[in-house]
């Protein structure tokens, strides 16, 4: 039944490593914790009971943009799902809240201040909800990087519902001292505890040891230039972010710097040019990443080492969410680790100054500078480093673990540079079809059309062409004439007949601005598949 669901709603053959549990757990009753790694597959830990639920589920996360892409992609899938945050206007909470008022929204999404706010708290108080999931839960501890005092109310909004669902936590943020807070702060009852899939097979852990700064950039370079598709460049600070993305620039790169100092709006535009692959490389600092789900990033390159490995692993899982092959490449100089001390020291001096006793200060920063051993470690050691990531999540695969995965650096026995690094492409040769392409192809086939399967997929709708065209392209049937009107199709014939068709940009010259490169390759397809 589980698996009909997961077919029938979410378009899935089979569950990733955990999901089925963490579904039994919560169906069955039970508060749950669930410690995935990002591009993990913890939405669907959640979304599957939602829909077997009789009632509402609650889903409460901070992340304000990924709501609407969770919410669009549900409702897809037709699955009456909404969301209420700062971003729609008072008329229209109205209607939402009357949609679930009468039992027809089956998930509410939620931002954790809109529970305490004056006027909402009395209705959701009156709700029947069945299932709660609190996501991104690590934001109730001060251990996790994102603190948000409003989910420390969370446990006081689901005491004043008349009847107390079913709570679930969910994050990917794997450390004791923060899974405790999370159980204790969100009051969970006995709950099941999940760490699972930490293990990313379709990741490449490389990393490259004591380089000099300049050899830092000439790497990410190479790197960049001998990988196809998007990547993100990691930097420590906000003006390495715009050297780095400069740098690349200058060297033909396309690229965009991206940080916390820039204009919200000017943030968005970048990051919707990067959903839609107007560029190749994002040059961020950490303030990039979370709620951007571009799930086929092929790799995440960190110039300069974070300072624990959970912070470094979840920017890295960002790389291959789509679950085909990526690269994390992690590029450490000796200064980082300096840099990393010079900040804790400095984060002891302020806790002092805010009052905080020299033993809880001192307490704070061992843990910090144990977190940075740990990370120098996996660093410096010639270790498998899938492995050492497993046991630093204490994932209970680790016992399973060869300690060779064939798929690291020290594994397969790279040596700085000498390694061949490989596009999927590359390996399997010309003609071969990825899994992501037969996935938006199945879809197409299924009747969605491409905005939905962008927004299904978690993909720019210029991806999801571009599979089109590759399947196509391959041999692959395709009713085009859906794609490009009849008329567009003699245009870019007549066009083609003009200045041949050797090169695209020639051709899109003489047509009108509105008919696309990919409508040209389109039509270019059909007359190579013609001849
Ligand atoms: P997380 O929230 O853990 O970072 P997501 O829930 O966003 O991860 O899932 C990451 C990607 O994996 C998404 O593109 C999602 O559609 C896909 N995914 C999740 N579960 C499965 C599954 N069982 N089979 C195939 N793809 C899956």
């Amino acid at each position: 039944m589980l698996e009909q669901n997961l077919q029938k709603y979410f378009n899935f053959a089979d569950f990733r490593p955990g999901q089925r549990e963490i579904v039994e757990a919560i169906t069955s009753g039970k508060d749950t914790v669930a410690l995935m790694p990002t591009g993990g597959g913890k939405s669907l830990c959640y979304q599957l009971p939602a829909i077997i639920f009789p009632g509402l589920t609650v889903v409460v996360s901070p992340l304000i943009a990924l709501m609407k892409d969770q919410v669009d992609a549900l409702s897809a899938r037709g699955i009456a799902a909404t969301f209420i945050n700062s971003s729609i206007n008072s008329a229209e909470v109205g209607r939402r809240v009357a949609d679930i008022k009468s039992g027809r929204t089956k998930i509410l999404y939620i931002a954790p201040e809109r529970l305490g706010a004056p006027g909402f708290q009395k209705f959701f108080s009156e709700l029947k909800v069945d299932f709660l999931a609190v996501d991104e839960a690590h934001c109730v501890s001060q251990w996790g990087h994102d603190f948000r005092p409003d989910y420390l109310n969370i446990k006081n909004h689901i005491k004043n519902l008349k009847r107390r669902p079913i709570v679930a936590a969910f994050t990917a943020t794997a450390t004791p001292e923060v899974k405790d807070d999370i159980i204790t702060r969100l009051e969970l009852r006995e709950p099941a505890v999940f760490v699972r899939g930490f293990d990313r097979p379709n990741l490449k852990f490389l990393v490259q040891c004591d380089l000099k700064p300049k050899e830092r950039y000439a790497e990410i370079l190479r790197i960049v230039k001998s990988l196809d598709g998007s990547g993100v460049v990691y930097a420590l600070t906000r003006k390495e972010t715009e050297i780095i993305a400069g740098y690349l620039q200058e060297n033909g790169v396309k690229t965009a710097a991206y940080h916390a100092g820039m204009e919200a709006a000017r943030r968005e535009k970048i990051q919707n040019d990067f959903m839609e692959n107007n560029f190749q490389v994002i040059v961020a600092t950490i303030a990039f990443g979370m709620g951007v789900d571009k799930s086929d990033v092929r790799y995440v390159i960190h110039s300069g080492m974070p300072g624990s490995l959970e912070g470094y692993y979840q920017e890295a899982g960002r790389a291959g969410r789509d679950g085909e092959k990526a690269y994390c490449v992690l590029l450490h100089s000796k200064k980082d680790t300096n840099t990393h001390k010079f900040f804790i020291r400095a984060n002891h001096n302020d806790m002092l100054g805010q009052g905080k006793s020299w033993q809880e200060a001192s307490r704070i920063s061992d843990i910090k500078y144990d977190r940075l051993d740990k990370i120098m470690r996996y660093a410096t050691e010639r270790k498998c480093r899938r492995k050492m990531i497993l046991e630093y999540f204490s994932d209970p695969e680790v016992k399973n673990h060869s300690g060779n995965c064939r798929g690291c650096d020290v594994c397969l026995g790279w040596k700085r540079n000498t390694e061949q690094h490989r596009s999927g492409r590359s390996d399997t040769g010309k003609g071969f079809i990825t899994e992501t392409v037969k996935e938006t192809v199945k879809l197409y086939q299924d009747g969605y059309d491409v905005f939905r399967i962008a927004k299904m997929r978690g993909l720019g709708v210029s991806t999801v062409m571009g599979h089109l065209i590759e399947w196509y392209e391959a041999g692959g049937e395709l009713a085009i004439e859906d794609l490009v009107s009849s008329l567009e199709q003699s245009q870019i014939l007549e066009a083609i007949a003009k200045v041949g068709m050797e090169r695209l940009s020639p051709i899109k010259s003489v047509l009108l601005e509105e008919i696309s490169y990919e409508k040209i390759k389109l039509v270019a397809a059909k007359i190579r598949r013609g001849r």
